[in-house]
C-alpha cells in the first residue's frame, strides 16, 4: 500500500492505472478509522480495481474551532487498518497541499443545504463540497463511496456532482453499528462511559420509529422518539425528524418513497448524528 502526501505524486501514480483502464474508487475520510470506514473500502473493492482512501481533516467544514482542534488523528493506526483492509493507496495531504492560498468557494447546493445539519453547522456543506471537489480533481475517480451515516452529506455531494456535471458515480453505503446499536463514529472516542450508555437512545428512538412505522401516525412516532431521547440524562436533542430523503423536508405522508428518520443530539460534550430508512 502506497502512502502519498502530494497531489502531483498521486496523479503520477494513478496515471499508469488510468492508461491500463483500471477502475478507480475513492473513499474520502477524516481518519480515526473504524469498521464503518473499513466497510466502505470493502464495498469499493467490489466495484473497482484500485481503491484510494484519503485521510484529511478538512478545516473549512468545521464550524467549531474546538471541534477541529480535538478531532482525533491516530495516523499510524489508520495506516495499519487500511493496510489490513487491502486498500491500494492512501492520500494524506497537509493542509497547505489542499489549500495553498486563500480561496472563495460557494456553490448552489439547493435548499436542503440549510436544513438539519446545515442549520446547526452553518456553511458546513460548502466546506465539505469544497474539499470533496478538490479530492475528486486530484484522484479523478470512476466511483466515490460515502456512508449513509452522513445522510445529508451524500445528498449534498450528489448535488455538487450534478452542479459540475462530474463524470463519476456516488455510492451510498450502509451504516455500520456497534453490537448495541450505536452508529460507529470517530467522535465516539470522546464519549465518557456514561455518555456512551446514554448515546444508545439515538438508535433506540430510530428503531422505535422503524418498528412502529406501519402502525402509528407520523406525529405520534415523532413524539415517542423525542420522549425516548429526552428521557436520557445528558442528551440534548438538536432535531429528530421524519423527512423526504430527497428534499429533507418533514414529511407525514407514509407513502412518500425514500422516507428517512434523522436525529442529531449532543451527548455530554459530543455531538452525534444517526438516521434510518423507513421504507
Ligand atoms: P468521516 O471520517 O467521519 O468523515 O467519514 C468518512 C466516511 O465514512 C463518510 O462517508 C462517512 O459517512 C462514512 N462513515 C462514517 N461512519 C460510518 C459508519 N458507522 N458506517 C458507515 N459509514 C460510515
Amino acid at each position: 500500500m502506497e502512502v502519498i502526501n502530494t497531489i502531483a505524486a498521486l496523479k503520477t501514480l494513478l496515471q499508469s492505472h488510468k492508461v491500463a483502464q483500471k477502475k478507480i474508487a475513492l473513499v474520502p475520510t477524516m481518519g480515526a478509522l473504524h469498521k464503518g470506514h473499513v466497510s466502505l473500502i470493502k464495498i469499493a473493492q467490489q466495484y473497482a480495481d484500485i481503491v484510494v482512501c484519503s485521510i484529511f481533516v478538512n478545516p473549512t467544514q468545521f464550524t467549531d474551532p474546538k471541534d477541529l482542534e480535538k478531532y482525533p488523528r491516530p495516523l499510524q493506526h489508520d495506516i495499519e487498518m487500511l493496510q489490513e483492509a487491502g486498500c491500494d493507496l492512501v492520500f494524506m495531504p497537509a493542509v497547505e497541499e489542499m489549500y495553498p492560498g486563500p480561496e472563495v468557494w460557494h456553490i448552489d447546493l439547493g435548499d436542503a443545504e440549510f436544513l438539519l445539519e446545515g442549520e446547526f453547522r452553518k456553511g458546513h456543506y460548502q466546506g465539505v463540497t469544497q474539499i470533496v471537489k478538490k479530492l475528486f480533481d486530484a484522484v479523478d475517480p470512476d466511483l466515490a463511496f460515502f456512508g449513509q451515516k452522513d445522510f445529508q452529506q451524500v445528498l449534498m455531494i450528489r448535488n455538487m456532482v450534478a452542479h459540475f456535471r462530474l463524470p463519476l458515480e456516488i455510492i451510498s453505503c450502509p451504516i455500520i453499528r456497534e453490537d448495541d446499536g450505536l452508529a460507529m463514529s470517530s467522535r465516539n472516542i470522546h464519549l465518557s462511559a456514561s455518555d456512551r450508555q446514554h448515546a444508545l437512545v439515538l438508535n433506540k428512538a430510530l428503531q422505535y420509529v422503524k418498528d412502529h412505522f406501519s402502525s402509528e401516525p407520523v406525529a405520534h412516532l415523532l413524539e415517542e422518539a423525542k420522549a425516548i431521547i429526552n428521557s436520557a440524562e445528558g442528551v440534548e436533542l438538536d432535531y429528530f425528524t421524519i423527512a423526504d430523503g430527497n428534499t429533507l423536508l418533514p414529511e407525514s405522508d407514509k407513502n412518500t418513497p425514500n422516507l428517512v428518520a434523522l436525529v442529531a443530539a449532543k451527548v455530554g460534550e459530543t455531538r452525534l448524528i444517526d438516521n434510518m430508512m423507513l421504507n
